[in-house]
């Protein structure tokens, strides 16, 4: 199912982290005492999402919260379920577009970063907490000679985001090392699950596919394994260094999400939107990259409206004039209006 479907599909136009109980303010008041109980002044109120994502673009969060530890993380989210308000788990923010609204609800920001190597003889097991950052646990495991992971030197999300939207470059992808997860359940348990059972697909997993059916709660991934193998650092090195030269090369400076939509089965999608002439494309201060054709960047002062705006109109060409539907790779996240 492509994830406009799944934003259109919503009664009141809203989208994920957007409530839609009738007595959410009350909700809303009671969890917002809880929490200044819990984090005193770390709870910030209406905070700008735009200055926690990539895009640097998104309207307010009611309610925003850093977490630095797992602990916290299970905390603060067994409290957003206690007083039923709905609450959106932020990365790094680096592959979500969020709407001008912001997002109702409660927003918390992982930053529980922690991890852990065991090399044993033929592998290594790297153990990190959901809000690392994927490229740092590039470098590391590079740094101990071990490869699985450098293909992510210029992934900037946390392995949280990398796990749900299966992220990949060159060749490599989470679902290739990655052997477990553990989520926070409904009940407050925390489950391992197996790769098999996370459901991985290009650019997808179970995760994200309950992201886009639920509307709600998201999911709670709390921490990764990966299984990594000894390669020679110099070898390792060279590779990364290649990878950032490609990247450097090809993707644009200013600040984006990444790639906008997946690649079709046939052609990359910047091609057809290239083709379909909407390269430099250009609505208020969000334009399609020059540089590259799936990357629209924030010139300057660019509202989500204006992004959806290109993203719209590059569907639009690209299936007038090639019958392909580009599908995003990007999440639509907060309240939108369509
Ligand atoms: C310049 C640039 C280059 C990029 N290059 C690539 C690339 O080469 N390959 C690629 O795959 N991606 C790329 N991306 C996209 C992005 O960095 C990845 O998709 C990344 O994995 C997203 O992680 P995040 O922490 O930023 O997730 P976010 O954007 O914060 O969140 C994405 C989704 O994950 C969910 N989520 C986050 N953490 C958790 C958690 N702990 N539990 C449950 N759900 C969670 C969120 O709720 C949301 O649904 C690029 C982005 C930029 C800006």
């Amino acid at each position: 199912m492509s994830d406009t479907r799944c934003l259109s599909a919503r009664p009141n136009g809203s989208h994920r982290g957007a409530s839609q109980m009738p007595d959410a303010p009350e909700a809303l008041s009671a969890l917002r005492r809880a929490l200044e109980a819990e984090v005193g002044d770390r709870l910030l109120v209406d905070e700008p999402l735009s200055a926690h994502t990539s895009y640097r673009i998104g309207g307010p969060a009611d309610l925003f919260v850093t977490v630095e530890d797992q602990d916290e993380l299970c905390r603060i989210v067994t409290l957003a379920r206690e007083y039923q308000v709905p609450y959106f788990l932020l990365g790094s923010g680096t592959n979500i577009l969020v709407s001008d609204k912001g997002i109702r609800g409660l927003v918390i920001e992982n930053r529980a970063r922690g991890s852990r190597l065991e090399v044993r003889e033929e592998e290594a097991i790297l153990q990190a907490e959901a809000g690392a950052l994927l490229k740092d646990l590039a470098e590391k495991s590079v740094q101990h000679g071990l490869a699985g992971l450098e293909w992510a030197v210029g992934i900037p999300g946390t392995v949280g985001g990398a796990v749900v939207g299966n992220a990949g470059a060159y060749g490599g992808y989470v679902s290739d090392v990655l052997i477990q997860v553990a989520i926070l359940q409904a009940d407050g348990e925390i489950q391992e699950l197996g790769a098999e059972e996370v459901e991985f697909g290009y650019r997808t997993s179970r995760f994200k596919a309950a992201n886009c059916k639920r509307g709600a709660a998201s999911p709670v991934i709390l921490t990764a394994q990966f299984r990594l193998h000894p390669e020679s650092v110099k070898a390792l090195r060279e590779r990364m260094a290649e990878y950032t030269r490609q990247r450097e090369a090809r993707q644009p400076g200013e600040p984006s999400a990444g790639s906008v939509f997946k690649r079709t089965a046939q052609y990359p999608a910047g091609f057809l939107i290239e083709q379909a002439g909407l390269k430099g494309k250009r609505i208020g201060d969000a334009q399609i990259s020059p540089k590259h054709a799936n990357f629209i960047v924030n010139l300057g002062q660019a509202k989500a409206s204006d992004v959806k705006a290109l993203i719209d109109m590059a569907r639009e060409a690209v299936l007038k004039q090639f019958g392909i539907e580009l599908e995003l790779e990007q999440e639509l996240v907060g309240e939108w209006n369509d």
